[in-house]
């Protein structure tokens, strides 16, 4: 029942996102009380032992990459908790639907202090800060972007003392966990082909995504892999 009346969801925000006028039709309160009510991926029952190898706090993308490496150990053992909900298949999977999410209990739902000079339209000058509740932390209400930072970060954070972290040094950490399909900047020795992450373009390109990049270039920016070190 769930599966279906979601499919009928997404499919109506995918139109949605084409058609304007119809993102008027469907209700975010409907959207949101469907996500409170549906059901979470069963993760099967499983008996609590009276001690663990390794405790987990927080089932983010970095816990759960952690808890599935350790558990590569059949003789190691690993609890994984989190605070927040478990996932709801194809809503939790969509980056489409992840703006509504951070609607729901999947976000913290944070605010700012009061802002002088920014969110100046939002309810008391306080900023909205997402950050992500439950299975899969904030990667279910991001919006599923692979970007990595600005070579000049990481040097500077190894500068202020943290061995390791330079660019040079997480440079073949992003290469080892990525499969690169990437039309462009594939080849330009910043990426990896047999990691487990995948990586690649959005499959097609709009008219407007072209002359936006064009316009870009008339303006005097490069046409660049902004995951090469530099972004601009
Ligand atoms: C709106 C938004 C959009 C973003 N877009 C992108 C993007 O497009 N591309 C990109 O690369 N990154 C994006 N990010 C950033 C990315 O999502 C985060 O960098 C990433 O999720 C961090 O992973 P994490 O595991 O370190 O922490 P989190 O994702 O924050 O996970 C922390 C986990 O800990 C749990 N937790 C917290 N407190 C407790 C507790 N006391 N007990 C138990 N569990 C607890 C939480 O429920 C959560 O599951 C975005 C972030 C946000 C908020």
């Amino acid at each position: 029942m769930f599966r279906s009346r979601s499919a009928v969801i997404s499919l109506a925000l995918i139109l949605g996102g084409i058609v304007q006028p119809t993102v008027s039709l469907i209700s975010l309160g409907n959207i949101t009380s469907l996500i409170y009510d549906a059901k979470e991926i069963n993760y099967g029952r499983h008996t609590l032992l009276d001690s663990y190898d390794f405790i987990i706090v927080g089932a983010g993308p970095a816990g759960c990459v952690l808890a599935n490496r350790l558990s590569e150990d059949p003789t190691v053992t690993v609890l994984l908790l989190d605070i927040g909900r478990g996932e709801i298949p194809l809503f939790t999977d969509s980056p489409l639907v992840g703006p509504l999410l951070a609607s729901t209990d999947y976000n913290f739902g944070y605010e700012t202090e009061k802002q002088q000079n920014g969110c100046l339209g939002l309810r008391g000058h306080r900023c909205s800060w997402a950050h992500g509740r439950g299975v899969g932390g904030s990667s279910i209400i991001n919006n599923v972007i692979f970007t990595r930072g600005n070579r000049r970060d990481y040097d500077g954070w190894a500068r202020a003392g943290n061995e390791g972290w330079s660019w040079n040094d997480v440079l073949p950490l992003f290469k080892r966990i990525e499969t690169a399909n990437i039309r462009d900047f594939g080849d330009n020795g910043f990426h990896g082909t047999d990691g487990r992450l995948s990586v690649e373009d959005a499959p097609f390109r709009t008219d407007i995504a072209r002359a936006f990049v064009k316009s870009a270039e008339a303006a005097g920016y490069r046409y660049l892999d902004y995951n090469a070190g530099d972004n601009l």
